[in-house]
């Protein structure tokens, strides 16, 4: 059982984020955010796979505009991301963002800080202070000797500050670095000073392979001491990737429940259908399902469905037909040709969801 460090509580929407609250997932939006119909359509298509959160990149007011026509039609709570323009940030706020991720240190002067923290306070919105260590401040690096862990630490000290100066506490906080113990080192010095949420992701993870990878394990560490409250894997892919991956992470260690947990043979000289891509198709297929179900792909029916007795529903593959099982026992046999859709249907049955 993992024990999350206690921290306080923010609100992104109606999504609550702290140690008292299931860890949530997030995304980011790659469409260009001023083409308005993408925006909205890759949102939406984020909602349907149960991403809880998406950070939308906001560069021009043109942006702003747009972004406050896709909150209209979004169920989930948006999250502008900024880099030192605040007046975007304050257009942002009045779009109707949920949350905002800016450094307040990169903005400006005082009274710049002074207006973005008065239309979140005014509007509820939490800021996410967000350290990555290829954008650390000059000096700061030097200052610690090439430890970019405690650099990193340093900078997302100096702007809690002037958040607190502000007497602004509605913060949570991410030190991102693309070296997994670095990343570990940063938010585990880190939690000695602050008890503000922690926002969890290996930056610049890599591909849907190497960076599902990466930020597994970097992910798993950090979560697997406590830390972490919400996440977001980045992958050199489509965004709905890196929310099927954190969703992952999170069922694997038991911190989510919900959801297909995937068993697959890793195929063998026994293997008699088309596995690979067979659970491939039916990964991301059965990703959008919230229902608890264990499913097996196995590539034999001498071996499938007895070596994966627990699952709630299965296929064994045949030479020209493959079997459904439940729990070790056949229940049905198919042409090669139509198992995946037997096992698709089998699925929506069990779970009641509809997947395609
Ligand atoms: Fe090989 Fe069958 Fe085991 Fe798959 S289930 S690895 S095909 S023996």
């Amino acid at each position: 059982m993992i024990k999350r460090r206690h921290t306080g509580t923010i609100k992104i929407g109606d999504v609550a984020i702290g140690s008292g609250h299931p860890i949530s997932v997030q995304s980011m939006t790659n469409v260009v955010t001023e083409d308005t119909e993408s925006l909205i359509k890759q949102i939406k298509e984020l909602e349907d796979y149960n991403c809880e959160i998406a950070r939308v990149s906001v560069n021009t007011l043109d942006a702003a505009k747009s972004l406050k026509k896709a909150i209209k039609q979004a169920s989930i709570p948006v999250i502008a991301d900024i880099h030192f323009d605040h007046r975007l940030a304050i257009e942002s706020i009045k779009a109707g963002v949920s949350g905002l991720r800016i450094n307040p240190g990169n903005i400006g002067d005082k009274k710049k800080v002074k207006e973005v923290v008065s239309a979140c306070k005014s509007k509820g919105v939490p800021i996410r202070i967000g350290v990555n260590s290829g954008s650390l401040e000059k000096g700061i690096l030097n200052k610690n000797k090439g430890d970019f862990a405690a650099a990193m630490v340093e900078s997302a000290l100096k702007h809690i500050k002037i958040l607190e100066e502000e007497s602004f506490l509605d913060i949570k906080i991410s030190l991102k670095s693309t070296d997994v113990l670095t990343t570990v080192r940063g938010y585990e010095l880190l939690a000695r000073h602050v008890d503000y949420p922690f926002h969890i992701g290996i930056t610049e993870a890599g591909t849907a392979f190497s960076g599902a990878l990466k930020s597994g394990e970097g992910l798993g560490i950090l979560l697997y001491k406590g830390l972490g409250d919400t996440l977001r894997v980045s992958l050199s892919d489509d965004p709905v990737m890196e929310v099927i991956a954190g969703f992952n992470i999170l069922r694997n260690l038991g911190l989510r429940k919900g959801g297909v947990k995937l068993l697959s043979c890793p195929t063998c000289a026994r293997t008699e259908i088309d596995i690979v891509n067979i659970a491939r198709e039916f990964e991301r297929l059965s990703s959008k399902i919230k229902s608890d179900i264990k499913v097996a792909i196995m590539g034999c029916v001498v071996n499938g469905p007895g070596e994966s007795k627990h699952a709630d529903i299965g296929i064994a593959g045949g030479k020209n037909k493959s079997v459904l099982f439940s729990r070790g026992k056949i229940i049905g046999k198919y042409d090669n040709r139509d198992i995946l859709n037997a096992l698709i249907n089998g699925v929506e049955n069990i779970t009641g969801e509809k997947i395609v």
